[in-house]
């Protein structure tokens, strides 16, 4: 290895999910690690999301007695994600490493004092499959206090809900009005907030309480963490990657790794032009991701000869944008809506075409499907007045009175009729008239037979709790009526490199390239072009953080 500045064991391109927890791998195993971050802000998209990792036969899950198993996983995932020759990241091989490992990463983080608990109710989203669990397989992090990362903390990338609340009681929260439990949780948010302004404690919580906590622990361990250093590109020595070459006083600084380089620089969701080629037809103004997301590591490690795999598919969300949202960093999502009883989506021609429940990826899918034979994008939300009095539309509380330009600029369409509903959207009014009444005659039934909304766990859960005799399922039948449009958007791409169940980068030919890793959404996801739970993009980022530096530390 020649002609470094300097010279680390282990290089970690991006600060993504897996990145704290490989450095650390490396560091507990008395390696030097150096986690090189591009924007000035540590954590990527894993620090504003959710941060819920989907990690089948948890500790959790056991310690509260809900039943799983390696076997139980496996056939879910058998199931649900399948062998397809077409998705290599979602290989046999690497399911299995991600399911035998995952408690094991887990066992490992715990060890090293992260604190992390389950939600107790988050469906997987194919319940039903076989292996599905319906309480669900979430592991999220516990709430944390970001001044415990000192000088470091404004190095934090903040989380999309900026409130001192667990997950858990956040998910109560819409249903305050009625449920005690969601009283409590407003109470407790409270008392927080109140006892952080007496004590000086600032908690963060989902995704940025992840990622600070990985983020001390990574410090503490004595891996080091830099900011506004772009990895530009790999050093290739005689076949293997030595190092990387980032920047220093805007000159090119090169880093030698001895042991290798992970990848786990996010994917290609705000770059356009990828978009176009993999993705035709998709924008960066419906993604939500953060904004180094813009894949140039992908295109790197394809120049050094890295297979590519899985570069059509995305984590779908489903998106309402009111006039200027295409702008926000957080775009408003709408499943909310269409899967609340008293709702449907409907596609320009007035007619249902799937189950409005059911997992994010497939809903948008299905959208993108649906518009290759009837127009579908956007389709619209048809909701009636209990669900604009009780759901949140489009980021505004429910009830709420909606800004006048929704109307005037098209977004929000309100009549006291079906029909006169239809009329407004350019729909037949009787082609619409005829879709409720037959929605409303299956809600009647309390059988979809179109569709089956309402028969899975996960579609109940998305709907109200406290809706009888289906959580999911209420007629269409209490005006005024109301339409918004749905287009489908993103969370994040799910193609890249093709890796093997270690999580080393491999060639078209099935050949690693040696001293090269990757994990997080710079791979081909394990998850192949499917969303089976709540927490499939961060639970395997970390899992083959965790399996690269192993390797890597074990002489690769
Ligand atoms: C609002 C929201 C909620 C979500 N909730 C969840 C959830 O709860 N569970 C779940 O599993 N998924 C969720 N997702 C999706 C999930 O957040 C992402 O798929 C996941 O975080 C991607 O993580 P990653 O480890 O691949 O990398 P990221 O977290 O995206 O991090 C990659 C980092 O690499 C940096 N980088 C890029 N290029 C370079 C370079 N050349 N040099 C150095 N650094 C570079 C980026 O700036 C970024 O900081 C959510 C997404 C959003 C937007």
């Amino acid at each position: 290895m020649s002609g470094f500045d300097e010279t680390f064991d282990f290089v970690v391109a991006g600060s993504g999910g897996g990145s704290m927890c490989a450095a650390l791998v490396a560091r507990v195993a008395g390696k030097t690690a150096l986690v090189l971050e591009k924007t000035g802000l540590i954590g990527g998209t894993t620090c504003k999301s959710g941060g819920v990792m989907w990690i089948p036969n948890n500790p959790f899950m056991a310690k509260a007695g809900v039943p799983d198993s390696l076997e139980a996983a496996t056939h879910y995932l058998n199931h649900v994600v399948g062998d397809h020759n077409d998705a290599p990241g979602a290989s046999r091989a690497r399911r299995q490493a991600f399911l035998q490992e995952g408690p094991r990463m887990l066992d490992f983080l715990m060890g090293k004092g992260l604190k992390f608990s389950r939600i107790s109710s988050w469906p997987d989203y194919y319940d039903e499959a076989p292996g599905g669990s319906v309480p669900g397989r979430t592991v999220v992090a516990d709430l944390f206090n970001v001044n415990e990362l000192g000088d470091k903390a404004a190095l934090l990338r903040p989380n999309f809900l900026n409130m001192p609340v667990s997950l858990e009681d956040a998910l109560q929260l819409p249903h305050v009005k009625k449920s005690w439990a969601a009283k409590k949780a407003l109470v407790r948010m409270g008392l927080r907030m109140i006892t952080s302004k007496l004590t000086g404690k600032r908690y963060v919580t989902a995704g940025a309480a992840l990622q600070g906590r990985m983020m001390q622990a990574a410090l503490q361990a004595g891996a080091e963490l830099r900011v506004n250093c772009p990895v530009k590109e790999l050093i290739v020595e005689n076949d293997r990657v030595t190092g990387v070459v980032t920047e220093k006083d805007g000159q090119p600084w090169r880093i030698g790794a001895r042991l290798g380089v992970l990848v786990n620089a996010g994917g290609f969701a705000m770059n356009q032009q990828m978009r176009d080629t993999y993705m035709p037809g998709s924008k960066i103004e419906h993604t939500s991701v953060t904004e180094g997301d813009t894949g140039e590591m992908i295109q790197e490690m394809m120049r050094h000869g890295a297979a590519i795999a899985q570069m059509d598919s995305f984590v779908g969300s489903p998106l309402a944008l009111p006039p200027g949202a295409e702008l926000w960093p957080m775009k408003p999502g709408v499943q909310g809506v269409t899967a609340a009883p008293h709702a449907i989506m409907v596609d320009q021609t007035g007619a249902r075409y799937m189950n409005e429940g059911g997992s994010y990826t497939e809903y948008c899918m299905r959208m993108n499907e649906h518009n290759r034979t009837a127009p579908a994008i956007p389709s619209y939300a048809i909701f009636d007045n209990r669900v604009m009095k009780n759901v949140m539309i489009a980021g505004t509380m429910p009830g709420s009175k909606k800004p006048a330009e929704w109307t005037e600029k098209g977004f929000l369409h309100t009549a006291d009729t079906i029909e006169g509903l239809a009329a407004s959207l350019g729909i037949d009014p009787s082609a619409l008239r005829g879709t409720v009444d037959r929605f409303n005659g299956f809600v009647r039934a309390n059988d979809d037979a179109d569709f089956h909304r309402g028969a899975r766990a996960y579609d109940r859960w998305l709907g109200d709790p406290f809706h009888k005799p289906n959580q999911s399922l209420g007629e269409i039948s209490e005006g005024p009526f109301h339409a918004v449009p749905v287009i489908p958007g993103d969370v994040g791409t799910l193609g890249g490199v093709v890796c093997d169940d270690r999580a080393r980068v491999l060639r078209e030919d099935g050949s690693p390239i040696a001293g090269l890793y990757a994990t997080g959404v710079s791979a081909a996801s394990v998850m192949g072009r499917t969303s089976p739970g709540s927490g499939v993009n961060i639970g395997p980022s970390f899992v083959f953080g965790y399996l690269a530096a192993k390797d890597a530390v074990a002489g690769g």
